[in-house]
């Protein structure tokens, strides 16, 4: 059997809203193996990053059961859910996210810090996440001396450093050109594939979507349609 990597079911997420309140997602149930390359898709609204975040554990749902490697993310108090991001799941975000004062090295550096790794385990890991990425030349630069593409490489090491089982990324090419969107998609299929890591994006690039494996589309916060294709691979 394969692992579950997450079981959402019947998930319900509302905001207050003036006098009342918006349903943002609405009786949703959706399931993830280990080792999948998924991707949320919709239009602006449908609530992907809503979900992404329940998932994460940065907001929890107001009616359902969320089940994430294991542990009942919907019932976590904000600092077991904090320390449960920072030691299960790697997060990348469209504006990467990096701290300006610390080099490259540290910023990789950092979610092992978090974890108390001690400082010989911490420089193998950064090492070889730098290595995986292509970046190791770039481990004493400071992140305003980057450009776009290394800066979302940086982010991808600092989600991988500490191999985590899940890796969230909202919109990761957005600020992204074309040839450094798929230069991106192509490394985290890779880590997808060689270190059997889970990846759910949530995403309206079309290059993105063109290596997702599974894509689940969401309107007015329900799954519209959970549909398998075949991905672009990765040396395409
Ligand atoms: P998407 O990521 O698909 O663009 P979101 O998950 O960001 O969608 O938002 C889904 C809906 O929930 C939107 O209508 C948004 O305005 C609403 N929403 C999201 N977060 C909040 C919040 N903190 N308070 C009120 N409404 C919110």
């Amino acid at each position: 059997m394969k692992e579950e990597i997450f079981a959402l079911k019947h998930i319900y997420k509302r905001f207050p809203l003036g006098e009342g309140e918006f349903t943002a997602l609405k009786d949703l149930s959706l399931s993830m193996q280990a080792a999948e390359f998924a991707g949320l898709v919709g239009p602006s609204g449908s609530g992907k990053t809503t979900l992404l975040n329940i998932i994460g554990g940065l907001d929890q749902p107001s009616e359902g059961e969320a089940i994430v490697l294991g542990q009942d993310v919907a019932k976590m108090s904000a600092k077991a859910a904090a320390n449960f991001r920072n030691l299960e799941l790697g997060f990348i975000f469209q504006q990467f996210n990096l701290l300006p004062v610390y080099t490259v090295f540290e910023n990789v550096e950092f979610p092992l810090l978090l974890q108390k790794k001690s400082k010989a385990e911490r420089q193998k890991a950064v090492k070889e996440a730098l290595e995986w990425l292509g970046i190791a030349h770039l481990a004493n630069k400071k992140p305003d001396k980057l450009s776009g593409g290394e800066g979302q490489r940086v982010a991808i090491a600092r989600a991988i450093v500490k191999r985590p089982k899940l890796i969230l990324a909202d919109e990761p090419t957005a600020n992204l050109d074309a040839a450094n969107a798929h230069n991106i998609m192509r490394l985290m299929r890779r880590l997808n594939q060689e270190l059997g890591t889970s990846f759910l994006f949530s995403t309206h690039d079309e290059k993105v979507m063109a290596y997702l494996e599974r894509i689940i589309h969401l309107r007015d916060g329900e799954i519209e349609k959970d549909e398998a294709k075949t991905p672009k691979t990765v040396s395409e």
